[in-house]
């Protein structure tokens, strides 16, 4: 794996604290929803530093889009969300991964449970399911502290026939709402998920505690261990 120059083509705000990057690769390979990518900044003295973002959306020739959550006293993070403008270069490799990966051709059910920055990687399936006229059944159960933190809100608003979103709150949940804020739980994915014996692949992703949970409570409602595939969003770098 080489790395290419990207250029920063755009970028739109989805919270107050995550902003989605579009970059100009050229050479871009192209990649499959679920796969990330390494960045590399360097700074004007050489030093150097990289850092893995999950692709937000499926391949569109050279143009690949990343969304970021701002990790305060971060590295790399607040440059990509607060600093980067248009014209900006950064350096890419990829695509990476295997595993955790939707293709449009996939027949099985699909459940999607996310914690925070953990849709990303999720929303590009959702994303590369539409792109392909895919009408395999899609299920999303994505946690955030507040309505505020929810990302791609308006686009997950509107209908998309197959795919049922459910979304959870841990501190704030919206006048209303009848689910009180909480950790996700057995009861939100045996609600909200698939039955198991439909065997449906669960991709699950988010930071590492909320993957342990979630992967878990899959098992425990007897989904195969097998199906049930994770990405950790735990610290990376060089
Ligand atoms: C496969 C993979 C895919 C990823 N995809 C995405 C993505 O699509 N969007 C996204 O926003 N992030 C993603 N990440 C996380 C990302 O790689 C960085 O770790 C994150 O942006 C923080 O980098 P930083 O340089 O700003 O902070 P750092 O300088 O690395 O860390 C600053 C402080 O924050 C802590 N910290 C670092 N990362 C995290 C974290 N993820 N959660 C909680 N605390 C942290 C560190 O321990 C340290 O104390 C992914 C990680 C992996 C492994």
């Amino acid at each position: 794996m080489t790395w290419r120059v990207a250029t920063v083509a755009g970028f739109r705000d989805e919270t107050p604290a995550a902003r989605t990057l579009e970059l100009d690769v050229p050479g871009w390979p192209g990649h499959l929803a679920g796969q990330h990518v390494d960045v590399k900044l360097t700074a004007e003295d050489g030093y150097s530093t990289q850092r893995s973002y999950s692709a937000a959306a499926p391949a569109d020739g050279e143009r690949i889009e990343l969304t970021v959550q701002r990790v305060r006293d971060g590295e790399v993070s607040p440059y990509l969300t607060e600093v980067a403008e248009v014209g900006d270069q950064v350096e890419v490799r990829g695509p990476i991964g295997g595993w955790f990966v939707w293709r449009p051709e996939d027949t099985a059910p699909v459940l999607l449970v996310g914690g925070g920055s953990g849709i990303v990687p999720l929303m590009a399936m959702i994303r590369a399911r539409r792109a392909a006229g895919s009408l395999v059944p899609f299920r999303l159960i994505v946690s955030v502290r507040t309505p505020e933190d929810l990302y791609y809100a308006d686009e997950l608003r509107v209908p998309d026939p197959g795919v049922d979103v459910t979304v959870l709150h841990t501190r704030s949940a919206p006048e209303g709402s009848r689910r009180p804020p909480g950790r996700i739980g057995v009861a939100d994915v045996n609600t909200h998920g698939w039955p198991a014996v439909l065997e449906p692949t669960c991709f699950v992703c988010g930071p590492t505690g909320f993957v342990e949970t979630a992967a878990d409570v899959l098992v425990a409602l007897g989904h195969d261990p097998r199906r049930v595939r994770t990405e950790r969003f735990g610290p990376s770098g060089s």
